[in-house]
C-alpha cells in the first residue's frame, strides 16, 4: 500500500502563503515523499552521508534554494526556505540539517546582508565575491558546511572563537578545531567562523570571519568516530586546521559583518528549527495513519476506536498547532533589528520546536504501541533525531530559557546591586 501525497503542513491559503513559498513548499513536499523518505533507513542505519540526496537536490535547483534570483538562484526568502525545508525534514532530518548548514551559506550572505550596513565599495566586492561561491553551487553541484562549535563557550556566543585566521600575503591561515561538523568528509567546502589574530590585542567577537575552507586544502583533516544516538546521516565528526592557506576570496563576509548580522539579524539562528518543524509533523502524521491502520508494510489493524488513543491524538494535535502557530509568527517576523518583544518571541519558538518535536515523539510511540519503534517503521528514527534539537547551539533549549527569563525580567542595562 502506498501512502497518498501528504497534506501542506502550513496549507498555502490558511496561512496566506506567497505563490512562491507555496510552490516551494510542494515542490519539496513531493519530493520529500518521494526520494527522501525511502532513502531515509539507510542513512540512519549506516551513519553514512545521504550524497544520492545532495545530486538529487542539486539537479532539482534546491541547492540555490537562497541564492539571489540575480545570480541565478531561486531567491527564496527567509520564511519561505523555513517553510520548504520544514516539508524535507518531515521525511529525512539527517538530510534536511546538514541542508540547512549548506543553505544558511547562501542564505546569510545573500537575502541577509543585504539588510547590513557596509559601505558601497565593500558592498560591491562583497556581491562579487559571494557570486564565486554561488556559481559553484549552482554549476558544479558544490556543497558547503558550517562548522562553528568549538566545545566551548565560543559557539554559545559569549566568546570568540579559538580557530583563528591570521591575515597573510593574498589570503589567511587558519588553525583550530571544529567538533560536531555535520558534513565532515563530504561537504566541499567548509564555511567555519575564526577569529581573526591582531598580534596587538586579545582574541575579539567583534573579529569574526566567516570563511569557506576547500576540503582539500593542505592541513584540513577529518577527525573520530561518529556514532551517535540520532541525526546519524549528518556525519558530525571533528574539524582539525593546522596552518591551511586560503585565499582571500574565501571570506564569504567581509571582517566585521558576522558580528554585525549576529546581533542585528538574530533570527538567523532560528534556521536549525524548520528541520525539527518537520519530525514534530512527522510524528503526529505517523500516529494518525497508524492508528487507522494505514502505515504502509503494517497490519490494517485500527486502533483508532479507543478513546485513549483518541486523547493522546488530540493532545498531540493541540501540541502540534501550537507549535506551528508560535513558530510561524517568529520567521514571519524575522528581519533585522527586530523588537525586543520580537526576539523573546523568536527565542520561545525555537525553545518549543525543539522541546515539542521530541515530545510529540515520544507520545507517538507511548500511543501507537511496541509494533510502532521497529527499525522497520520510521517512528523510532524521528523519536531518536527530534532528540538532537534541544542541544544545538547557539539556541539551545537552556539557554533559550536562559535568556528569556533574564530578558523577561531585565531592561537593557538594569542591575539589582
Ligand atoms: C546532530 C548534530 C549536528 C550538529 N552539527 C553542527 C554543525 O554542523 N556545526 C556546528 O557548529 N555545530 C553542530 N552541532 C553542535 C551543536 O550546535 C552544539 O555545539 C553541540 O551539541 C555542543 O555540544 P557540547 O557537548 O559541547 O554542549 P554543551 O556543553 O551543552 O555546550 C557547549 C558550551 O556552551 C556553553 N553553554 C552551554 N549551555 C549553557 C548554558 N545553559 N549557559 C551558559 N553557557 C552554556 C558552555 O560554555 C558549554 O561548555 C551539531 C550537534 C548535533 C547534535
Amino acid at each position: 500500500m502506498e501512502r497518498a501525497p501528504d497534506a501542506p503542513i502550513f496549507d498555502p491559503a490558511a496561512f496566506r502563503l506567497t505563490e512562491q513559498e507555496a510552490e516551494l513548499t510542494a515542490r519539496a513536499r513531493e519530493f520529500g515523499q518521494k526520494v527522501l523518505a525511502p532513502r531515509a533507513a539507510r542513512w540512519d542505519r549506516e551513519a553514512s552521508f545521504p550524497t544520492e540526496n545532495y545530486q538529487d537536490m542539486h539537479r532539482e535547483g534546491l541547492l540555490g534554494i537562497c541564492i539571489p534570483k540575480e545570480d541565478g538562484g531561486l531567491g527564496a526568502s527567509f520564511r519561505a526556505y523555513c517553510l520548504t525545508a520544514a516539508e524535507l525534514g518531515r521525511y529525512c532530518g539527517a538530510t534536511a540539517l546538514t541542508w540547512n548548514m549548506h543553505v544558511c551559506s547562501t542564505l546569510w550572505t545573500g537575502a541577509l546582508t543585504e539588510d547590513l550596513e557596509m559601505d558601497a565599495v565593500t558592498r560591491a566586492e562583497h556581491r562579487l565575491r559571494r557570486r564565486q561561491h554561488y556559481e559553484r553551487i549552482l554549476k558544479d553541484g558544490a556543497v558547503y558546511s558550517q562548522p562553528f562549535s568549538e566545545g566551548g563557550a565560543a559557539a554559545a556566543g559569549t566568546v570568540a572563537f579559538g580557530t583563528t585566521a591570521r591575515r597573510v600575503q593574498g589570503g589567511f591561515v587558519v588553525n583550530g578545531k571544529k567538533i560536531f561538523a555535520s558534513l565532515a568528509g563530504h561537504a566541499d567546502y567548509y564555511g567555519i567562523l575564526a577569529t581573526e589574530q591582531h598580534d596587538d590585542h586579545k582574541l575579539s567577537r567583534r573579529d569574526t570571519l566567516y570563511l569557506a575552507v576547500p576540503a582539500n586544502a593542505a592541513g584540513v583533516t577529518v577527525e573520530g568516530d561518529w556514532d551517535p544516538l540520532g541525526m546519524r546521516g549528518t556525519v558530525s565528526r571533528n574539524l582539525v586546521f593546522r596552518d591551511v592557506f586560503v585565499e582571500e576570496d574565501a571570506a564569504l563576509m567581509p571582517p566585521g559583518l558576522y558580528h554585525q548580522a549576529a546581533t542585528r539579524w538574530p533570527h538567523m539562528f532560528l534556521t536549525l528549527s524548520p528541520t525539527y518543524m518537520g519530525l514534530a509533523q512527522a510524528a503526529y502524521d505517523f500516529t494518525v495513519a497508524y492508528l487507522r491502520g494505514e502505515w504502509p508494510g503494517t497490519p490494517p489493524v485500527k486502533r483508532r476506536m479507543y478513546p485513549t488513543k483518541q486523547i493522546a491524538v488530540a493532545e498531540m494535535r493541540v501540541m502540534l498547532e501550537q507549535t506551528k502557530a508560535l513558530w510561524f509568527q517568529a520567521i514571519t517576523e524575522a528581519g533585522p533589528d527586530p523588537s525586543k518583544e520580537q526576539v523573546l518571541r523568536a527565542w520561545a519558538a525555537q525553545h518549543t520546536v525543539m522541546e515539542n518535536a521530541n515530545a510529540l515523539a515520544a507520545k507517538a510511540v507511548r500511543t501507537c504501541g511496541g509494533q510502532s519503534m521497529l527499525k522497520s517503521l520510521p517512528l523510532e528514527r524521528i523519536y531518536r533525531d527530534s532528540r538532537c534539537g534541544s542541544l544545538m547551539l547557539p539556541w539551545t533549549a537552556e539557554l533559550c530559557i536562559d535568556r528569556l527569563g533574564r530578558d523577561c525580567l531585565y531592561e537593557k542595562g538594569e542591575t539589582d546591586t
